[in-house]
């Protein structure tokens, strides 16, 4: 017995692609193969867009996400490429590599999709339905694995339909994905270049293909929330953060969220959402934490937010960003 077909399930035929694009300009998710795994696909310039697929993924936490071009060109303006960058390109591209890359300054990829960082992760992928949707949308996505979080990563459409539910609308058909590991990360932000994670391209393919010795190196202790200071691949706001407050101080910065009665105080006040939309809170996060940082107040002082849906991984950024120093 044939299983029954799945109308979210589309071979990339051109229609197929119309349908995506559309999809991605009104900031739905399409989910699209690629050499490593399937991938889980967003307008990385929408931050709204953004917030529904950690939704949708289910993500207790805010991790930067890989934005993926269709080449070269599509990076004008998004990031700063060294030389550096520019042969790891050349050499790699299209490929299972990722650059993490100083943003540029008109970078317009969403502060959510890179949680608040000055640095973008930057990759073009091997795989003809990717790179043919990278280039009908004409716009970088925001792409993680197809899968909700903590599930194995996807490489078949089937993984990522019984993994993600009807909760997305479309599945770019493309075969078992080749590779079936992830991207191999590569930090060129850092004096030295340093593999942050392993995958699809080895140590010594890059240290070939750079002319130089590359070595691994994680991230410093990105799981735990009691050194904020230390994490390099999270933002954490300069001044200190204060969490569920009712009365914010005369001199601290207030980020509220939802109907603001009895919330009382602050030098300058800034609502995540007045309406208590989570997504809304979420999309708005970065942005607001980097604007009431940049005032004169003492500290951050943060209402309650209701922790569920979005709203664990709001409440798991704000725990990082208040915890002591
Ligand atoms: P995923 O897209 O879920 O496969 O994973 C993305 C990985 O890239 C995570 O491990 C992130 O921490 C890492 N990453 C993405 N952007 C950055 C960045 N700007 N700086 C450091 N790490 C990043
Ligand atoms: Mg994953």
């Amino acid at each position: 017995v044939l299983p029954a077909p799945n109308p979210q399930i589309m071979l990339p035929d051109a229609a197929a692609l119309q349908t995506a694009v559309a999809l991605l300009q009104a900031g739905h998710c399409v989910a699209f193969p690629t050499e490593t795994v399937y991938g889980l696909g967003v307008d990385a310039t929408q931050d709204q867009a953004v917030a529904a697929l950690y939704a949708l993924k289910g993500r207790p936490s805010f991790n930067p996400l890989i934005i993926h071009v269709a080449d070269v060109a599509q990076l004008e303006g998004l990031v700063v490429l060294s030389p550096l960058a520019q042969l790891a390109a050349q050499r790699f591209w299209p490929g299972a590599l990722t650059l993490i890359l100083p943003a540029a300054p008109t970078c317009p990829v969403a502060l959510l999709a890179r949680a608040g960082l000055p640095s973008v992760a930057v990759r073009i992928p091997d795989h003809p339905v990717a790179l043919a949707l990278l280039r009908a949308v004409g716009r970088p996505l925001a792409a993680p694995s197809a899968n909700r979080s903590g599930g194995l990563s996807p490489t078949t459409p089937l993984h990522v339909a019984h993994s993600l539910g009807v909760g997305v609308p479309l599945i770019l058909a493309g075969g078992k994905t080749v590779l079936g590991v992830e991207s191999t990360i590569l930090d060129l932000t850092t004096p030295q270049p340093v593999v942050r994670r392993y995958g699809g391209v080895s140590l010594e393919q890059l240290s070939a293909g750079l002319g130089q010795p590359v070595r691994y190196q994680a991230s410093v202790a990105d799981a735990t929330p009691t050194a904020p200071g230390q994490l390099s691949s999270h933002y954490a706001p300069q001044k200190p953060v204060r969490l569920n407050v009712t009365t914010a101080q005369a001199d601290e910065a207030f980020l509220l969220f939802g109907a603001e009665l009895g919330l009382r105080g602050g030098a300058v006040r800034l609502n995540l959402s007045p309406t208590g939309d989570l997504y809304a809170a979420a999309a708005n996060l970065f942005a607001m934490l980097h604007v009431l940082d940049a005032t004169g107040c003492s500290a951050i002082a943060v209402a309650a937010i209701p922790p569920l849906g979005l709203g664990l991984a709001i409440n798991d950024r704000l725990q990082r960003a208040a915890a002591p120093r």
